[in-house]
């Protein structure tokens, strides 16, 4: 942040010329007898009988500046008098100490004021709309209207400097091992990341759209058949999706590809880059990172992106009640592909019986069609309303299974493997934020072995679980057209805190293969020619072994600046209707306009 006061002018970076010579963050003891002229918006001003205090903020912090009618020169105090919060001025003066009754020793520049001798009014303000301060419980509808003055607050701005700072890390760990950093175009054509593309209408070419790139994807792997070998971009991505709570249609990624590598190369490569960035802005990341392999993640966290620094984990009790007389686990135990899984909840077996029950609503948010629970309550009690069916070996086994204690509270799901450990996983960090399960420091793992396919129940056909370019398990490839979902994949998923931080995996560079697994995601021969003709094209050319990468960096950024949502380490996001509630964006545009680029509106 803020260079310390004793580095001469002409040694400090900081000091380009500008109209002040300090900033309004790093006046110190050490400064006291300067004149210096500082610049900087009004924040609070206190009229004392005969003396006039203002607090000058800029991005760097705040100083006290004091006006004496005895010491202003011309005009200036007056002016003191009729200056409103937010206005930018200049002020010139002299670093004093402050009285010792009025040091602060909360603030940096605590410990003195300066003492105004000129002052100039750069512009007036209205009254903004909300106090500029930390901690303001305006609606954020508001702050995103008048965004300017939200990022006039001190953590909006702490936040942009933070991502700006991690930013720069990781373009400085990239190009210190070689990675070249190459623009890939906006308008392009449409890369399969699994949404919606924003389309662009050609005017020169009436009929013809571009697509924003959903991601470099495919310019990123011609650029390692064209031999740039490493590649990395900070790179904007489009994604026309329904914006659920934490997404934003345009979002920035460090999009990184190699060739020449294996998967541990670009693994190594990863943990290597981030672990300089992290520590580049104070955080550190051990390496190697630990890898969990994505049925092992579901099976135990029942998500693919972990939060490991909490237990909770999910058990299989299947086998506990493959002869219960509860008819749903045993039914459950009795099918071939269900299993009945179990998650504890310390602390919650002593809730009231109704806050419980309110648990099924949240289930069913992750697909439960209800939720079967055990109370053990705090006087040894048990509460449940699915006991009764259950016999003592059951009861024991299962106490024995998930450890339980007086005070915990366990909770069932019967269904297939999937989908169990989806509600359980639900659950689990639906608890742990319900019970305020300490969660402290950053938590960094792989999650590996994705499956090359999943089912997508709502188009009835195979999907790719992360894009259609992943190259399969070579001992699987034989098996890609008889049983697709068994087929493994080269792919590892970055996962910080709970979040899919970033995500990759080896790319097939054999335009045969590609095209098999094209057509098993549902393309035609002409189809795939039209859409990614020229990528086969460029795979029959020479295409070269390679892997790659994206680190979600808003996300990242967020969670380093300890944020809940990426609006808060964005300038400039849009809502959840996907509105820029400043500029009104999306609207209306003129006919004329439409006409030029041949289209009606319906
Ligand atoms: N293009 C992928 C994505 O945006 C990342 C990658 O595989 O490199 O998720």
């Amino acid at each position: 942040m803020a260079q310390t006061a004793a580095q001469p002018a002409d040694q400090n970076p900081m000091h380009i010329h500008s109209l002040h010579t300090r900033t309004c963050g790093e006046l110190r003891r050490d400064n006291i007898g300067e004149t210096v002229t500082l610049t900087g918006w009004v924040w609070r001003r206190r009229d004392h009988g005969g003396l006039i205090f203002c607090d000058l903020r800029d991005r760097e912090g705040l100083t006290q500046c004091t006006f004496d009618p005895e010491h202003a020169a011309g005009d200036a105090f007056h002016t003191a008098e009729t200056m409103r919060s937010e206005w930018p001025i200049l002020v010139h003066g002299t670093v004093i100490a402050r009285d010792p009754e009025t040091v602060n020793a909360k603030l940096a520049t605590g410990e003195i004021e300066v003492l105004v001798d000129h002052i100039q009014v750069l512009n007036r303000s209205q009254t903004p709309p909300f106090q500029i301060e930390d901690g303001i419980e305006t609606a954020e509808d508001t702050r995103l209207r008048y965004r300017y003055l939200d990022i006039r607050r001190p953590e909006m701005m702490a936040n942009l400097r933070l991502r700006s700072d991690f930013t720069f890390a990781m373009r400085r760990a990239l190009h210190d091992r070689a990675f070249t950093e190459v623009e890939t175009p906006m308008l392009f054509k449409s890369t399969p990341e699994g949404a919606r593309d924003f389309i662009v209408p050609s005017r020169l070419q009436p009929g013809s759209f571009y697509a924003l790139p959903q991601s470099p994807q495919l310019l990123k792997q011609l650029l390692m058949v064209g031999g740039v070998e490493r590649y990395y971009q900070v790179a904007k991505c489009f994604r026309d999706e329904d914006l659920r709570a934490d997404r934003q249609p345009e979002f920035t990624q460090v999009d990184v590809e190699m060739s020449f590598v294996d998967q541990d190369d670009v693994m190594g490569a990863l943990e290597d880059v981030l672990s300089d960035a992290f520590a580049q802005v104070g955080v550190d990341m051990p390496t190697p990172l630990r890898r969990i392999s994505y049925w092992d993640a579901m099976d135990t966290y029942g998500t693919d992106k972990p939060d490991t620094r909490y237990g909770m984990h999910l058990h299989d009790v299947t086998q506990i009640f493959s002869g219960s007389k509860f008819k749903l686990f045993a039914n459950a135990a009795a099918t071939d592909g269900q299993y009945v899984k179990a998650l504890n909840a310390k602390g919650a077996g002593t809730w009231p019986r109704a806050k419980i029950d309110k648990l099924a609503d949240v289930a069913a948010q992750f697909g439960a069609k209800g939720l079967a629970w055990i109370a053990f309550r705090a006087d040894g009690s048990v509460n449940s309303p699915i006991v009764k069916f259950f016999s003592d070996d059951e009861m024991a086994a299962l106490k024995a299974e998930m450890q339980v204690e007086d005070g915990d509270l366990v909770m069932f799901a019967a269904a297939d493997r999937k989908l169990a450990d989806e509600i359980l996983g639900g659950m689990r960090c639906h608890m742990a934020d319900a019970l305020e399960v300490p969660r402290e420091g950053h938590d960094f793992l792989w999650v590996v072995n994705f499956p090359l396919f999943h089912w997508d129940d709502e188009r009835k056909a195979y999907a790719s679980e992360h894009q259609p370019f992943t190259q399969p398990v070579e001992e699987d490839i034989d098996r890609l057209e008889s049983d697709p979902l068994s087929v493994g994949s080269y792919t590892y998923d970055f996962v910080m805190d709970g979040f899919e931080a970033g995500g990759g995996g080896m790319r097939i560079h054999n335009a045969d293969l590609q095209m098999r697994v094209l057509k098993l995601l549902g393309f035609t021969e002409e189809r795939a020619e039209e859409q990614f003709g020229f990528l086969m094209e460029a795979l029959k050319f020479g295409a070269p072994p390679m892997g790659g990468f994206a680190l979600g960096l808003d996300r990242v950024c967020m969670l380093l600046a300890g944020k809940d949502s990426i609006r808060d380490v964005m300038a400039f996001p849009k809502t959840s209707s996907g509105s820029d509630l400043m500029s009104s964006a999306p609207s209306e545009v003129s006919l004329a306009q439409l006409k030029e680029v041949s289209l009606r509106l319906m």
